[in-house]
């Protein structure tokens, strides 16, 4: 029997108003569930807000270093539970063993990291006209603040946007995406065990119109930092807009990675197969697009099918190059997308037929697909896929080919395979990315350093992680003191 997870509200586990509960399925073998989750009301929603306003204040007096012993232990427990926390991942959102072994990791190191942070939140000190005035800043906590994540690294986002929020003082009501909200669950238990006050931190499980929406638009809420599509971003952002809320949306890619001529073009189509379907191509900074010169174009797609061809795909707990799709939804919107690049005019190189029956059973699993002869008009090469499938678009120059990585609505990351550092240079100045990589893949961050889009990939005025992950959950004071 699968568990029934709560609320986690003013400290308590606590079942919703409704009295209902919404299943998680097993996306490897979608016969199992493996949760049920409170489907909540906005009711809940105002219970948990009530919450996090009561305790902001005390939470916000705590000396630093006592805050910074909470995240601290948060990470000590979630470090001890590394193996079943792996596992769960596995077999809630469909990852393999070794994704979902590095996102753990990465909670864990994040809690860490902003436990650190909670010793030195920054300010500065300069020299003042006036004689006996001292001149500083401080960062305040904005409030309460609202988070809304997605399902695809489901530990790891609510950790970077819940660690630096409570390292600043902050209180938070959070929503995790219902594709899997089981991670984030497991961060609770360990914040709870860490000893985190009541109120301080506050998890409602639901849909997004059911809590999303009046999550997102109370009054009470100071802020709202989500991560997901951009269609709901954009919708979060105008009603943030609306009540004049600091808002930070963190949304979808379609991201770039141009071959050229003196690239060795194994090591592309490595850089590339791994960034379009590591994750089964469910991350926002998948490599989609694959922009190649035309005089290594042919032995680049024929290397590229190759590898596609050679990814090993199955359930996640044995651990093969790529997982299933986490939902029906998802693995019918790739498949779909397959079919409509054939019917635009791309060839389809390879792969796209779901796999199922035997070793699959009813699993959502997916080819890895290679398309080529994709002109960057059509939709397969314009729209966020989410989904193993790469699109090689073929340019005549590097003029061309950093005109086609800009020629799109995201700007997330994208990335150049190039042996010549002037042609790296000019890619890294005037590509529209917020992250921009040479002779790497698109995906894969480091957590100590800003991270965030360009163009309808963000709100842009805002970065997480790093240092820059604590400018949304702070204001600045500057202070005269005579
Ligand atoms: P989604 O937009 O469907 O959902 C994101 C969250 O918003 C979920 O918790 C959802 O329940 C909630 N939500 C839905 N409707 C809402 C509403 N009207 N008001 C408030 N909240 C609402 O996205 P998803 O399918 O969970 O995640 C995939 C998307 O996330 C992709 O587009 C991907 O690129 C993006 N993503 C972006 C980043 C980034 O850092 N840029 C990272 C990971 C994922």
């Amino acid at each position: 029997m699968p568990t029934v997870s709560e609320n986690y509200v003013d400290g308590e586990w606590t079942v919703s108003e409704t009295g209902e509960t919404f299943a998680v399925r097993n996306p490897a073998e979608p016969s199992s569930i493996t949760g049920r989750f409170q489907a909540s009301a906005p009711g809940d929603v105002e219970v948990a807000v009530a919450a996090a306003v009561d305790a902001q204040e005390e939470w916000a007096d705590t000396p630093g270093p006592d805050r910074g012993d909470v995240l601290k232990r948060a990470s000590e427990l979630l470090e001890s539970r590394k193996e079943s926390a792996t596992e769960r991942l596995v077999r809630e959102e469909g990852k393999t063993r070794s994704e979902a072994a590095g996102e753990v990791q990465r909670a864990i190191d994040i809690f860490a990291y902003y436990a650190q942070k909670c010793l030195d939140l920054g300010g500065i000190s300069k020299s003042a006209s006036g004689r006996n005035t001292d001149l500083y800043t401080k960062r305040e906590p904005l409030g309460t603040v609202a988070l809304i994540t997605p399902w695809n690294y489901p530990v790891a986002i609510p950790a970077w946007k819940l660690a630096p929020a409570l390292a600043a003082g902050n209180t938070a009501v959070i929503k995790p995406a219902s594709a899997a909200p089981g991670m984030t669950a497991l961060l609770f238990e360990c914040l709870d065990e860490a000893g985190l006050p009541d109120g301080v931190a506050n998890m409602v499980t639901g849909s997004g119109g059911d809590v999303g929406t009046p999550l997102a638009e109370h009054d009470d809420v100071d802020g709202v930092s989500f991560t997901g599509s951009t269609a709901v971003g954009t919708s979060v952002a105008q009603s943030a807009a609306n009540d004049l809320k600091r808002v930070q949306c963190e949304m979808g890619g379609k991201n770039p990675t141009v071959v050229m001529p003196s690239a060795d073009i194994d090591e592309a189509a490595e850089i590339l197969g791994v960034g379009a379907f590591g994750t089964t191509g469910q991350s926002c900074t998948a490599a989609s697009r694959a922009i190649v010169h035309e005089d290594v174009y042919d032995e680049f797609v024929e290397a590229v099918v190759a590898y596609a061809d050679d990814v090993a795909i199955g359930p996640g707990l044995d651990d093969p190059d790529m997982g299933p799709h986490v939902s029906e939804s998802e693995l019918e919107s790739t498949l779909e997308y397959v079919e409509l690049g054939q019917e635009e005019g791309a060839t389809l190189e390879t792969g796209g037929e779901r796999l199922s029956g035997g070793e699959y059973g009813d699993g959502y699993y997916v080819e890895p697909a290679v398309f080529s002869d994709v002109d960057n008009d059509m939709r397969i090469a314009q729209e966020e896929i989410f989904g193993p499938v790469l699109s090689v678009i073929e340019v005549a120059d590097f003029e061309e080919a950093l005109a086609v990585a800009n020629d799109i609505e995201y700007g997330l990351s994208a990335s150049i395979v190039t042996q010549d550092l002037t042609e790296a240079d000019e890619f890294v100045d005037g590509v529209e990315a917020g992250v921009a990589k040479v002779n790497e893949k698109t995906t894969g961050l480091e957590l100590h350093v800003p991270f965030g889009g360009y163009k309808n990939s963000s709100t842009n005025t805002y970065r997480e992680q790093g240092d820059a992950g604590l400018d949304f959950f702070t204001s600045t004071k500057t202070v005269y003191r005579n």
